[in-house]
């Protein structure tokens, strides 16, 4: 490590050790974590970068994240993971990556003796994420994991505890967190802009092709459409209510190919109810298209449509169209994580593994409810 990065980050020790969690339950709180972080790093000075290991170079690592750590500013891709050499070798070329910064499955632990990578992001199948999280947590570095934090709350739990055991930070991949459309709606919900919210409709679906990939697969995936996209509109609600659901009610439609949907939901219907009075409906769906986010409240409604893909979003209020700037998700995303590690902050959170855990505990009782045909008390 050169002599200005170990004094730099022993600043940022020194700030770690006075630095206090935000509770992230109102928009204006979310918003001072941010501005906070933001002077802290002007303060230290700008120019540092921490180093990104992606773990798992499948379609999203390739054509989402690698793409977009060209274009962050507080952290760049120094490292890969993967168990195809073919692939290494092309990352290493268009990449920069040198080959000491390049793992497969086996070697991975090693990862623990090499100061260029700060932050481990793991992109595997949901079913593989609480391993690698755990050893990249035992490892010494923080970790970015991709949603669905896990498949079982009991894995998350584990995840949360190796990353505390190891004192290093947890995030989550929720990239809208940190879009301005999304934002939008969280502070048009979160400060009541149009009164208090009456209902929520939020729904994400897309029609899945390849009848052989592992999203269709429970033992790799954990379920269907539910823990691919629908994990976003149970997001959706719970951002822009700023409450978190006290029952559930969920109905499987009936499979319009069996054959493909063997192991998993096809398209599945879920209603939240919430302890303001709040209530929500869902359809999430590997058979046909739906995406959109839609609240009504007492003095008018806003909604996202398209809400939860890769963008542009698009925002309508019953006062005119939300007006914001198109950002790139996934830089915006883990510029914002690794802003708060460069910080010496905790992560505030909404962005932790405790909220990848919440969604977690929300789509094992929506199964719970669709297959007992009862309503799953939450709280
Ligand atoms: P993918 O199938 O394209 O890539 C998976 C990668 O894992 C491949 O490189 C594959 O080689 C590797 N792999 C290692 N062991 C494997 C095994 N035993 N079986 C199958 N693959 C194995 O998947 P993806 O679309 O890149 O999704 C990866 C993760 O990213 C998932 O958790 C998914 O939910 C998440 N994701 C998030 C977003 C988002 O918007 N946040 C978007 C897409 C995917």
């Amino acid at each position: 490590m050169d002599a200005s990065r170990r004094e730099f980050l022993q600043k940022l020790s020194g700030l770690g050790a006075t630095a206090v969690s935000l509770p992230l339950t109102s928009f204006a709180g979310y918003e001072k974590h941010y501005a906070e972080v933001a002077a802290q790093l002007d303060r230290l000075g700008q120019g540092r970068k921490l180093g990104i290991a992606l773990v798992g170079l499948g379609s999203y690592s390739a054509n989402q994240l690698a793409p977009a750590l060209q274009q962050t500013k507080n952290c760049q891709l120094t490292g890969i993971v993967t168990g195809t050499p073919s692939k290494a070798e092309e990352w290493m070329k268009k990449y920069n990556i040198p080959k000491e910064n390049v793992y497969d499955y086996k070697t991975f632990d090693r990862i623990a003796d090499n100061p260029a990578i700060d932050v481990v992001y793991v992109v595997l199948p949901n079913s593989m994420h609480a391993e690698y999280v755990i050893r990249a947590a035992k490892a010494g570095k923080h970790v970015i994991c991709e949603k669905p934090l896990a498949i079982t709350e009991k894995e998350c739990q584990e995840m949360i505890d190796a990353c505390k055991k190891a004192n290093r930070q947890l995030a989550v991949g929720y990239r809208l967190h940190y879009e301005p459309f999304t934002q939008e709606m969280m502070r048009l919900g979160r400060e009541k802009v149009f009164g208090n919210i009456k209902f929520v409709e939020a729904s994400d679906g897309f029609r899945a092709g390849n009848p052989n990939q592992w999203r269709l697969k429970k033992a790799m995936a954990g379920g269907g459409p539910l823990m691919d996209v629908g994990i976003y509109a149970i997001q959706g609600v719970r951002l822009v209510t700023g409450e978190e659901p006290i029952s559930v009610t969920a109905q499987f439609a009936p499979k319009t190919d069996p054959q493909k949907f063997k192991e998993v939901e096809e398209t599945l219907y879920w209603q939240f109810q919430f302890p303001s009075g709040i209530t929500s409906t869902s359809t999430t769906s590997y058979a046909a298209g739906v995406e959109r986010l839609y609240v009504s409240a007492e003095n008018g409604w806003f909604e996202l449509r398209p809400a939860f893909g890769y963008g542009p979003l698009k925002g309508q209020t019953s006062k005119g169209p939300i007006d914001k700037p198109v950002v790139n998700h996934q830089a915006a995303h883990m510029d914002g994580v690794c802003a708060t590690l460069l910080a010496g902050q905790p992560l505030p959170d909404h962005i932790t593994g405790e909220e990848g855990k919440r969604d977690v505990r929300l789509m094992q009782a929506i199964y719970r409810a669709a297959e007992t045909g009862r309503k799953i008390q939450l709280s």
